[in-house]
């Protein structure tokens, strides 16, 4: 089996526009805008009058109203000039990449262990595929366990309760798992899908005490998919509409094609954004990053738990950009002084400075005693313009050092900042950040 290098195919997701796309591949197309970010024409893979083909320019991906077909920059060449993977990724280099080297274009190192690992991630990511199509025709259904889960998805007219537009819900290919009986385990039954597979990428559980006795693992939930950064679904992250729920989120289960630790939520969209505007903004779980997504902002990532790893971090480190994080604003614990949004800041963006990123942070104002986040938060634009944006260091700095405390105290945070400090690589930055520390901070004369 031949692969593409990774580094061509994050060249092309980051480089390439639909909408160019479009018009390019589809001569004498027009697009007409279609609110704030988003644009439409007829469609090109079936016949139509009216235009119902939808193009996210910030997602960047298609999505078909009248024959449903969906995708990204990849799967747009594929439809349309009827080639496979290798092929489309081919073209776009051609068309949009002059400059890229690309005689190396395959890895050719794989063993017959890695080609059987190979095999097995693709009827992974096949299956998750087929599941999501499964759980879009149950949102879509004309049930009444349908309906609500649209109506806690969908914004609509004089309705407070959704939470984004409808077109960004298809768009972004939002299912739901029906609340009763086996109907994912009916529908791959017969499709004649592998069970245990299925078990495997956490669709189906496996009864503990009667093995090869299935059964549907997400019951009465929102699917939200979450993409790698080549558009594949890997797993699903599964929201209750129950209010009365326990557990209002389930992610994925670990896999082949998907580890908790190290993947990115909303990376297969943040990358070409992250490219064009030198930024990233990291909030915490799926739906901050939806919020923000669902206002234009393209450039945004969740690690799912709140921490981040280098590796996870480091795979921004290419595009140069700067890390701006957004908290969420979190009541301490009795008898402490940080909320948890709070102390995952202070570890994410010590890591990131001491990985050489530009680091910031916009915090969301505290009101009263309530808990916020990015999505509760960002209700709209003007909120998020709103929103100021502080050095890290600063922020740490302002955070930790306390004026009623000691002076060895402190003596402490000062140092600590310090450590902080030498780990900036323009020097005209570290020493303005120098600057405005030595006037807050007059007190403290080891600067
Ligand atoms: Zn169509």
């Amino acid at each position: 089996m031949k692969h593409i290098k990774d580094k061509y195919i994050d060249i092309v997701k980051s480089r390439v526009d639909i909408c160019q796309l479009v018009v390019d591949l589809c001569p004498g197309t027009v697009l007409k805008p279609s609110g704030p970010h988003r644009k439409k024409c007829c469609c090109v893979f079936h016949q139509e009058e009216s235009p119902s083909l939808m193009l996210d320019t910030t997602m960047n991906r298609y999505k078909c109203y009248g024959c449903g077909k969906s995708g990204d920059v990849i799967s747009f060449v594929e439809e349309c000039q009827g080639v496979g993977f290798i092929d489309a990724i081919r073209c776009l280099l051609d068309m949009y990449c002059p400059d890229v080297d690309t005689h190396d274009l395959f890895d050719q190192s794989s063993t017959p262990e890695q080609e059987e690992r190979d095999r097995k991630a693709e009827t992974m990511y096949i299956y998750n595929q087929y599941a999501q199509e499964f759980f879009r025709a149950q949102y879509e259904a004309d049930t009444e366990e349908a309906a609500a889960c649209r109506r806690y998805a969908e914004k609509s007219d004089g309705s407070s309760t959704g939470r984004w537009d409808k077109d960004f819900c298809r768009t972004f290919g939002l299912g739901y798992s029906p609340a009763r009986g086996n109907k994912f385990l009916e529908y791959a039954k017969k499709k004649g899908l592998n069970l245990q597979i299925l078990v495997e990428i956490g669709l189906l559980g496996e009864d503990d005490s009667r093995p090869g006795n299935y059964y549907d693992f997400y019951r009465g939930r929102l699917m939200i998919p979450q993409r790698d950064r080549y558009g594949r679904v890997q797993t699903f992250t599964a929201r209750s509409i129950n209010p009365q729920a326990s557990i209002k989120y389930l992610n994925g289960r670990d896999s082949l094609i998907y580890r908790k630790s190290t993947s990115i939520f909303g990376i297969d969209i943040a990358m070409k954004a992250a490219r064009q505007s030198g930024k990233v903004y990291l909030v915490e779980g799926a739906p901050d990053v939806m919020r923000l997504q669902s206002l234009g902002i393209a450039n945004v990532i969740a690690s799912l738990g709140g921490s981040w790893s280098k590796e996870q971090l480091g795979y921004f480190s290419k595009f140069s950009c700067s890390l701006c994080f957004i908290p969420d604003c979190d009541k301490p614990k009795e008898g402490e002084k940080y909320g948890a949004g709070e102390k995952f800041v202070f570890a994410n963006g010590r890591l990131a400075t001491e990985m050489g990123f530009q680091v910031s942070v916009r915090e969301i104002p505290k009101e009263g005693n309530i808990k916020q986040d990015a999505d509760s938060y960002i209700t709209c634009i003007e909120r998020w313009e709103g929103l100021t944006e502080k050095d890290f260091i600063l922020w740490y700095a302002d955070k930790h050092y306390d004026t009623e405390s000691t002076n060895d105290d402190q003596l402490k945070v000062i140092s600590d900042v310090c450590d902080l400090l030498v780990n900036i690589q323009s020097e005209v930055l570290q020493a303005s950040l120098l600057a405005d520390l030595k006037d807050k901070y007059r007190k403290a004369s080891v600067w």
